[in-house]
């Protein structure tokens, strides 16, 4: 297969023209047509010579991503499966909120962190996506909204898969989108979140680069994070904390917590204690409440709104800033990977 034209940042294509014997104002010029013109064709970059849009040709490809299912939910919330070249359906997601529109991107085909509550790792993992493939699908978003003069405006890698198990390509994906000449995606505007890949967290700590993390901790000890995610017995829960801590130190950005409360599980009183004893040792930190959502399989039981408050007060009681997300989409099965699940149930 050939690389993708979206898996280069403007310095990989200067690099290129220059063993192409071009000058190097042409890496600019098709970085332009790739991310500000959007272009999805080598013809159309009509201000190359035509030797060299042959030469591109030759050895890039376009990522084609094909729409083979879209759901529109009632609050704006747009959901793709999106087909890539080799029949592996991914998940893409815009989310469109009063400050702008936010796409949520897949990095891998599947998962294989196995958490119990989550539909993307029904299958396993099939393969990591490359970064062109994650590249396109915001490139894809991006292209849409043109139409309605609107702008991708933040970034979350919340979709299908563990980008701190897909890595390089997830840190490529993140250069190429706050490229300056490029689509510019602030990076105080782009989240990565992670099940806790201890020593993905202390690579990406010393990246240098501005983008929030999350963490998805869901339970507040060691017993009960294991009963739920797998991936806690790999990296126990005091490794991930002294990480989260180096990450926090090093950078002096916060770190939102996710959480998804189940009913019965890890949504009562003395665990919203436990969290916030845990999460006191870590200044500024954040917690994003999440009402689970429903995954057939799965068979999580919501917490009834009254409880998830309780729990929400118990954490700002202790100083922990918590919000409950806003949940979007749930009338069309945006919780990642169950689109792509019910997918596959279709195709066997
Ligand atoms: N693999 C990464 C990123 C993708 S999942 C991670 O786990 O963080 C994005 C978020 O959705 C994670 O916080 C994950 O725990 C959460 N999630 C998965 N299944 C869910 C479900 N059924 N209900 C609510 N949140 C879910
Ligand atoms: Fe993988 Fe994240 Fe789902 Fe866990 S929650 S199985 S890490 S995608």
């Amino acid at each position: 297969m050939k690389p993708s034209v979206y898996d280069l940042n403007l310095e990989d294509w200067q690099e290129w023209v220059k063993e192409n014997g071009e000058s190097s104002f042409r890496a600019g010029q098709i970085f332009d047509w790739l991310y500000v013109k959007r272009v999805a064709d080598f013809e159309q970059m009509t201000n190359l010579p035509k030797v060299l849009r042959d030469r591109l040709k030759e050895q890039f490809e376009f990522v084609t991503l094909t729409e083979v299912a879209k759901y529109e939910s009632q609050d704006g919330t747009v959901k793709f499966l999106f087909e890539l070249s080799d029949k592996n359906a991914i998940e893409t997601v815009i989310m469109k909120h009063n400050y702008g529109n936010s796409i949520c991107v897949t990095t891998q085909v599947g998962c294989r962190v196995g958490c119990t509550f989550c539909a993307s790792t029904l299958g396993g993992l099939k393969r990591d996506l490359t970064p062109g493939e994650i590249v396109a699908q915001v490139v894809k978003a991006q292209k849409l909204l043109d139409d309605k003069n609107e702008r991708v405006s933040s970034i979350v890698i919340m979709g299908i898969g563990e980008p701190f198990e897909n890595y390089d390509a997830t840190m490529k994906f993140l250069r190429i989108m706050i490229h300056p000449k490029g689509l510019n995606i602030g990076q105080r505007h782009i989240t990565v979140s992670t099940s806790g890949i201890v020593p993905s967290i202390y690579r990406f700590a010393d990246e240098n680069l501005q983008v929030n993390l999350a963490i998805s901790i869901h339970a507040p000890n060691d017993e009960l994070r294991s009963k739920l995610m797998p991936v806690n017995r790999r990296f126990p829960f005091a490794d991930l904390v002294e990480a989260c801590k180096y990450y926090i130190a090093k950078t002096g950005r916060r770190i939102t917590f996710e959480y998804a409360l189940m009913g019965g599980v890890n949504d009562q009183q003395e665990h919203a204690e436990e969290l916030a004893r845990v999460l006191k040792e870590m200044p500024l930190s954040h917690v994003n409440l999440i009402p689970v959502n429903f995954v057939v399989e799965r068979n999580f039981t919501r917490t009834p709104r009254e409880d998830i408050f309780a729990f929400q007060r118990v954490l700002e009681k202790s100083k922990i800033n918590a919000t409950i997300r806003r949940e979007q989409g749930s009338d069309i099965a945006a919780a990642c990977g169950q689109l792509r699940a019910k997918h596959m149930e279709r195709k066997q």
